[in-house]
C-alpha cells in the first residue's frame, strides 16, 4: 500500500509466530509491514511442542499445510491435564494434533513470510511509541546505536508474554501470579523407547515425558511446594534434582538442548487495542504450558486481526472494525486461561484433587464431555458472535467438498487468497446482486455442496446451506438454510459490518 509520510502501513514488534503468521496475512493483503525483533536471529528454541486441528486447518485454508505436515508427526490422541481426548475424524479434516517443535514452526512461518516479501529486521528493539491521530512513530533500537523512528499507520504488539509495547502503550495485564515452579528440558533418554510416555502425579507434583523428535524427549516436571526464580535462567541440574524429588530418577538424561522454566502464572491483556497500538499473541494472554495452547492461541490472534487491520489500512472498513478484533479474541483468551487454570487444579497434588480427578476421569469417558473438551483445545467450536440463528453463523465454516463450474473443490481452498468469500449453493439472483454491490472486495463462488449435511462441531450434523458469507479468517458472517428465500438484507448488512460500504452505483 504505502502512504505520505509513512514508511510502512504496519510494524509489527516481535518475529516469533505470532508476528510472523501476522506479516503473511497482512503481505496477502497488499499491505506493507515491517517485522522488528531484538533477537540476533531465531535461537531456535523448541517451546510450544506442536499445534491443534483449528491451527492446522488455518493453514491449510492458505495452501501451507503440506510444509508443516511434511515436517511434524500426526499424534493419535490429545489430552486434558493428563485425561486421555479422542479425536472424531467427521469434526475436521486435521482431526490430530501435529508434533512439531515450536524452532520448526518458526522456521517454516519464516520462509513463507520470505516469500511473501518479508524480510525480519533483526536486532531491531522496540523501544519507544509514540501514537496521534494519523499513525504511530516506533523507535527502534539496536545495542549501542541512537534509536531510529519508524513511520507508521499502526503498530502491533506480537512481543511476548514480558511485552515492551504492551507496557510502553499503558495496557494493564491483571491476573493471578505464580504459585508453582516448572521446568523443562529437551534431552535424550538412552535406553527409553522413542516413543516413551510417561506422566505421574505425586505428592510433590507432576512430571511428563514425551517424544519432541527422533532422538529426544521432552521432560516437564511442576512443583507446587515452590516458587519459580523468574530472573535466574533454568540449569539442567536443577530439572534433573526435580526428576529425583518428583520421582527418585532422572533414568540417566542427558545432552541437554534446550532447558527453560514456566509457572502457573495467568494473565491477560486489559485491552487488546489502544488507538493504532494492538496486541496479539503472549504479548496479550499468558499462562501455564497445559493443553499446548499457547502458540496456536497466538496464530489465531493473528488470522483474526489480519484481515480487519488490511481493510482498515486499505480504507475500505472504518477503524472501528478493529474493536471487533478485542471483543472477539479477548473472550477467547479468556476461556483459554480459565481452561488452563482448570487443567492446572486437576494436576496439584492432595487429596482432594485425588478425588476431583476421579470424578472427572469418569466424565471424561462420556463422548459428549470428550466432544466438549476436545472442541475447547482444538479451538474448533469458538463462535463469534454473529447476527443471525443459523447454527453457521459466527462459526469457523467446515471444509465441504463442492462442485464448482471449473471442477472439484474444498471449501477452505477458496480462502488461499484471504479474501472473503459468498458462496452461493442454490444458484440465487438476489445473493449474486450483493456480490456485485461489493465486487473487488468480496468473491462469488457459485457450486453445489457434494454432501447435504456438513458436520459442525459443537452442535452435529446441520444440513448444507443454501449461500455463506466467509471472512478471511474462515468464520461465517451471514448464513441462509437451505430451505426458504435467504435473508438478503441481512446479508448486506454483515457485508457493511466486515467489509465496508457498498461500492456507488
Ligand atoms: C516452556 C514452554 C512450553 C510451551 N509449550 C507450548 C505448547 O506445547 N503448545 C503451545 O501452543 N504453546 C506452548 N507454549 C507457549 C508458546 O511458546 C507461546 O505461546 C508462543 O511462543 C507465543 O508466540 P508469540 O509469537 O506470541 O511470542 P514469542 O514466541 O514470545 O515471540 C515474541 C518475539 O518478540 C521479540 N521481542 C520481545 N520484545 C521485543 C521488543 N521490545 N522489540 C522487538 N522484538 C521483541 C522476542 O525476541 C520474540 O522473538 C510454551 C511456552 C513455554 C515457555
Amino acid at each position: 500500500m504505502g502512504d505520505a509520510g509513512m514508511d510502512t502501513d504496519v510494524v509489527i514488534a516481535g518475529a516469533g509466530a505470532t508476528g510472523l503468521m501476522l506479516s503473511c496475512e497482512l503481505r496477502l493483503a497488499g499491505v506493507e509491514v515491517v517485522v522488528a525483533d531484538r533477537l540476533a536471529g531465531r535461537t531456535g528454541e523448541s517451546r510450544a511442542g506442536g499445534m491443534h486441528a483449528r491451527t492446522l486447518e488455518i493453514l491449510d485454508q492458505r495452501g501451507v499445510l503440506d510444509r508443516f505436515l511434511a515436517a511434524g508427526e500426526r499424534q493419535p490422541v490429545s489430552h486434558f491435564s493428563g485425561l486421555w481426548l479422542d479425536f472424531d475424524e467427521s469434526e475436521s479434516r486435521h482431526a490430530y494434533p501435529l508434533n512439531l517443535p515450536q524452532s520448526a514452526i518458526e522456521r517454516l512461518l519464516e520462509e513463507w513470510a520470505a516469500e511473501l516479501g518479508v524480510r525480519v529486521r533483526w536486532l531491531s528493539e522496540v523501544s519507544g511509541i509514540r501514537q496521534d491521530d494519523a499513525g504511530v512513530t516506533v523507535d527502534l533500537s539496536t545495542a549501542g546505536a541512537a534509536p531510529t523512528p519508524l513511520r507508521a499507520r499502526y503498530l502491533v504488539g506480537c512481543d511476548g508474554g514480558r511485552s515492551t509495547v504492551r507496557k510502553l502503550s499503558g495496557i494493564a495485564f491483571p491476573g493471578t501470579p505464580a504459585t508453582m515452579a516448572g521446568l523443562l528440558g529437551d534431552v535424550r533418554l538412552p535406553g527409553l523407547p522413542e516413543d516413551y510416555i510417561f506422566m505421574r502425579r505425586g505428592p510433590g507434583g507432576h512430571v511428563s515425558v514425551f517424544a519432541l523428535e527422533p532422538g529426544w524427549h521432552r521432560v516437564i516436571t511442576s512443583e507446587f511446594d515452590r516458587l519459580p526464580d523468574r530472573d535466574e535462567p533454568a540449569t539442567f541440574e536443577q530439572l534433573r534434582e526435580s526428576l529425583f524429588r518428583l520421582v527418585g530418577t532422572d533414568w540417566g538424561m542427558c545432552d541437554p538442548q534446550w532447558v527453560s522454566r514456566f509457572s502457573d502464572a495467568a494473565r491477560q491483556a486489559a485491552r487488546y487495542r489502544e488507538g493504532r497500538v494492538l496486541l496479539a499473541g503472549d504479548a496479550a494472554h499468558i499462562h501455564y504450558p497445559s493443553g499446548g495452547q499457547g502458540l496456536n492461541v497466538g496464530v489465531q490472534d493473528a488470522v483474526n486481526l489480519g484481515w480487519k487491520l488490511a481493510s482498515v489500512v486499505r480504507g475500505e472498513a472504518p477503524d472501528t472494525l478493529l474493536d471487533s478484533y478485542h471483543d472477539e479474541r479477548h473472550a477467547v483468551g479468556a476461556r483459554v486461561l480459565r481452561n488452563v487454570q482448570a487443567q492446572v487444579a486437576l494436576v496439584r497434588p492432595g487429596a482432594q484433587t485425588d478425588a476431583l480427578r476421579d470424578v472427572f476421569a469418569s466424565l471424561v469417558e462420556f463422548e459428549d464431555v470428550n466432544r466438549y473438551l476436545r472442541g475447547m483445545l482444538t479451538a474448533l467450536d469458538i463462535r463469534y458472535p454473529a447476527d443471525g440463528d443459523h447454527p453457521l453463523a459466527g462459526r469457523r465454516v467446515p471444509d465441504a467438498d463442492l462442485k464448482t463450474h471449473e471442477g472439484t473443490a474444498r471449501l477452505h481452498e477458496l480462502l488461499h487468497a484471504a479474501r472473503p468469500v459468498l458462496l452461493d449453493l442454490r444458484g440465487n439472483a438476489d445473493v449474486a446482486a450483493a456480490a456485485e454491490d461489493w465486487a473487488g472486495r468480496v468473491d462469488l463462488v457459485e457450486a453445489r455442496s457434494e454432501d447435504g449435511h456438513w458436520p459442525v462441531p459443537g452442535c452435529g450434523e446441520i444440513p448444507a446451506p443454501a449461500a455463506l458469507l466467509v471472512r478471511p479468517d474462515g468464520h461465517v458472517a451471514w448464513a441462509a438454510a437451505t430451505d426458504g428465500a435467504p435473508d438478503t438484507a441481512a446479508l448486506r448488512t454483515a457485508l457493511t459490518t466486515w467489509f465496508g460500504a457498498a461500492l456507488p452505483r
